[in-house]
């Protein structure tokens, strides 16, 4: 069976450092470890508008945005379909039949829609395309086959209701959908990567984020005012690890060559961690550390990024490419859908058949 990616990001806004370790850093080792037939990374504008139906503008100007992203990260147009997802209108067929195999009991128990309607404070106004975008989600997954998807951990209920999606339809209509696996991060602090907050989570929506487009000094700012140990007031006070933003950012990021550059009085993160613990190390060091590790990390995107804002028109013939492609893809499924669902009439001619037969009688 051919190995297939699919995943995407919502169009709401910039791309942070919490999509990087969360998903695109590893879409980029999938892409270059050349195990997969094909890749498909979708923009997720449909969605987006899901609970933005009102704000067709910030959608409009986050594609690019988001795309300027991917390229930047070291997602390559050559070997990666970028895509725009409501330019497939598969998709949405898709999602029409799809809907009568899901109850709404099972869409009210998924918990990240849970989370989100509470986060957007919908209640009773929530709107019926929000609702049921894990239905659409479905769809994107299954028009490309997709068996491989590499996302953070919020997307692990989008995936099981996927997977139970697919057995219905497989158990009604016979075996065309293919079962996906979610790709976690294998690292802990890159599952869910806090704000600078120190929130549960940086998300575009909560305002708590280190964007990959930010500047170095943005960048500097937002580290030297990052949520630490509230309780950790003199350098000589004993600190605590957990629930300390700055730590569970070194986790998701330092490396260790970065303590050889720039604190080589430390081995690694296990010796910066009990020198904390231990009291003696100041909030100060550790954030410098953080803003040279993540200069590392960034400075090569903002780079690449600065490429491609110069040839705007380019990257958007990308996504068109990309979109083409992915189209393709999508209808072969959804051909294969309608066959298997048997609203396949024009192509169907034992049915013309058998109906002529009825009437010739
Ligand atoms: P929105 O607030 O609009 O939902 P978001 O910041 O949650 O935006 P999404 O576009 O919903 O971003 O998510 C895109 C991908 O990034 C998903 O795979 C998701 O799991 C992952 N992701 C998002 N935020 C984080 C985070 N803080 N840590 C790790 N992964 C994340
Ligand atoms: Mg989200």
């Amino acid at each position: 069976m051919s190995k297939i990616i699919l995943t995407g990001d919502r169009p709401t806004g910039r791309l942070h450092v919490g999509h990087y370790v969360g998903s695109l850093r590893r879409r980029v080792e999938l892409q270059n470890s050349g195990e997969f037939d094909k890749i498909f990374i979708m923009i997720a504008d449909a969605q987006a508008l899901t609970d933005n139906a009102d704000n067709p503008e910030k959608i409009r100007q986050n594609v690019i945005e988001v795309a300027l992203d991917y390229l930047s990260v070291g997602l390559d147009p050559t070997k990666s379909n970028l895509f725009i997802q409501s330019q497939i209108s598969e998709l949405t067929e898709l999602t029409f039949f799809y809907m009568n195999l899901v109850t709404v009991s099972r869409l009210q128990r998924n918990p990240t829609v849970k989370a989100e309607i509470q986060m957007r404070n919908f209640e009773a106004s929530i709107p019926v395309g929000f609702f049921t975008y894990p239905i659409s989600q479905a769809s994107d997954i299954t028009a490309f086959k997709a068996t491989t998807v590499p996302v953070g951990e919020d997307q692990l209920p989008m995936l099981e209701q996927t997977k139970e999606i697919v057995r219905k339809f497989n158990s009604v209509y016979g075996e065309v959908l293919v079962e996906p696996e979610i790709l976690l991060p294998d690292n802990e602090a890159c599952l869910r990567l806090p704000g600078t907050d120190g929130k549960a989570k940086m998300s575009k929506s909560l305002g708590n984020c280190i964007y990959l487009s930010d500047t170095e000094e943005d960048v500097r700012a937002k580290v030297m005012s990052m949520y630490t140990d509230p309780d950790h007031i003199k350098i000589t006070d004993p600190g605590k690890i957990e629930g300390n933003t700055v730590f569970t950012y070194l986790d998701a990021f330092s490396k260790p060559e970065h303590f050889a550059e720039f604190l080589p009085e430390y081995n690694n993160l296990d010796e910066l961690k009990d020198h904390y613990k231990r009291g003696g190390l100041g909030d100060v060091k550790v954030k410098k550390f953080l803003n040279n590790v993540l200069r590392d990390e960034l400075a090569p995107i903002r780079a690449r990024r600065a490429e491609f804002e110069k040839d705007i028109p380019e990257v958007y013939n990308i996504l068109k490419k990309g979109s083409d492609v992915a189209r393709e893809a999508a209808a072969e499924t959804l051909a294969e859908v309608k066959r298997a669902m048997k609203i396949n009439y024009f192509e169907d001619k034992a049915l013309i058949e058998e109906q002529s037969k009825k009437y010739s009688r």
